[in-house]
């Protein structure tokens, strides 16, 4: 995708602070960090977003919650985090290219969504 800013960042068109790479993930510190400890990691193929996956993305949807525990721990926080993969409208996502949180601390993180207002 050439106006997809994370295909971007993974061409090194776009700078980013890479914590990880390997042939099938990229991860990297979220711009505007919600938390301590806020890594992203995308899949290096474009995938548009959760609902978009098939079959054939299983190897690296694997990948990514398989290394989150890793990322979490060498960027600050050890005592667990929370993943999350905003979803389509509803789910909030922003940027059309599959991306998992992962938020921590040294502090919980505190509720998992807000009730509505
Ligand atoms: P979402 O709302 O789940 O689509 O999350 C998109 C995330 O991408 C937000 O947390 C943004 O802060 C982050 N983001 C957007 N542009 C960049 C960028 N150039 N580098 C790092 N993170 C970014
Ligand atoms: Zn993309």
């Amino acid at each position: 995708m050439t106006d997809c800013i994370f295909c971007k960042i993974i061409k090194g068109e776009i700078p980013s602070r890479k914590v990880f790479e390997d042939d099938l993930v990229y991860a990297f510190h979220d711009i505007n960090p919600l938390c301590p400890t806020h890594i992203l990691l995308i899949p290096k193929r474009h995938i548009a977003s959760l609902a978009e996956v098939s079959a054939e993305d299983e190897p690296v949807l694997g990948r990514m919650l398989s290394i989150a525990r890793r990322l979490a721990e060498e960027n600050g926080s050890s005592g667990g985090f929370r993943a999350i993969i905003n979803t389509g409208h509803i789910g909030g996502q922003e940027v059309a290219h599959l991306h998992l949180h992962v938020l921590g601390g040294p502090e919980p993180v505190g509720r998992m969504v807000s009730p509505r207002g």
